[in-house]
């Protein structure tokens, strides 16, 4: 087996005024990571994080050391440069081994690994995020979680503390399977039931996939910036042929003022922001909670 073609689109979406993803699409690895904190800094922690895929995982095979090395470049930045404190970024990433057999999969976060099978989409990762603990622990439905104003709160990052637990887990295998990563700007705005017809709309074509999947977002209402990564893994001797990579990216939209949205509000990034600062959103929900249970004790 080997990988067959691969594709990656990254979109800043229509609310959005920058494009704060990154993604890797390099075979063998792919990536995705979708960044965090104000002031740009959520895009200098998702580039770091590619950047250190990138850089590292030429001959490495050891996915968690991978991402711990990209843990410990952004950490180190944010110690370093004050404008970037409590930076962090989700990473999802996949690396196909040698003879195409089995995919190993790393993340953090609530960027997604999913795998298109016999027309079937199954979702491979579990988010690390407030949403998916709530369901978890039976207190949200699936459906309550997908319309949560919370929703892109996350409990996980990369680079937000010095060290970072990843899951990391392999998946075998077979010709005809099709891997998507991607960022919640996809996740959240296209359900799985229309992720799965879209990519069958698609044939299986990666690059045909990528684009009617970030089209399928945009035309959900593209809250967020959208990125998608994807390949096939085919039958055949991966010495004989190269991977076909095709990616494409909008980023230099980021100079220019988004679209208006749609529905006429005003752009905005506060829309679902993967939480300011360090920590994220969940310790000042956290907070609120605490103090409205404060408050309604005190006033019985
Ligand atoms: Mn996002």
């Amino acid at each position: 087996m080997r990988i067959g073609r691969a594709a990656a689109v990254t979109d800043t979406g229509r609310q959005r005024l920058r494009n704060e993803d990154a993604f890797v699409c390099e075979p063998p690895l792919f990536a995705v990571a979708d960044g965090m904190g104000g002031a740009r800094a959520g895009e200098v922690a998702a580039r770091l994080a590619a950047t250190a895929l990138e850089e590292a995982g030429r001959g490495v095979d050891d996915m968690e050391g991978l991402i711990t090395e990209a843990n410990r470049r952004i950490w180190e930045r944010s110690v370093a440069d004050p404008k970037t404190a409590g930076m962090g970024t989700t990473v999802t990433a996949a690396l196909v081994d040698g003879r195409g057999g089995s995919v190993t999969i790393g993340h953090v976060g609530d960027s997604r690994a999913y795998l298109h099978r016999n027309g079937a989409l199954e979702q491979l990762t579990t988010d690390h995020s407030l949403v998916a603990e709530l369901v978890e622990g039976g207190l949200l439905t699936p459906e309550e979680a997908e319309r949560h104003p919370q929703r892109s709160a996350i409990t996980r990052a990369l680079g937000t503390e010095p060290t970072v637990e990843v899951d990391v887990f392999r998946v075998e295998a077979v010709p005809g399977d099709l891997f998507l990563i991607c960022s919640d700007g996809l996740s959240s705005m296209v359900d799985d039931d229309e992720l799965a017809s879209v990519i069958g709309e698609a044939e299986g074509e990666p690059a045909r996939a990528a684009g009617g999947l970030v089209a399928a977002a945009n035309a959900n209402g593209g809250q967020d910036n959208i990125t998608v990564v994807l390949f096939e893994i085919v039958e055949g001797d991966p010495d004989e042929q190269p991977p076909e990579v095709t990616v494409a990216s909008d980023a230099i939209r980021d100079q220019t003022p988004a679209a208006p949205a749609v529905d006429g509000s005003r752009p905005s990034e506060e829309i679902s922001t993967h939480g300011a600062g360090k920590g994220g959103r969940l310790p000042a929900l956290l907070l609120v909670v605490g103090a409205l249970l404060l408050y309604w004790g005190i006033s019985r």
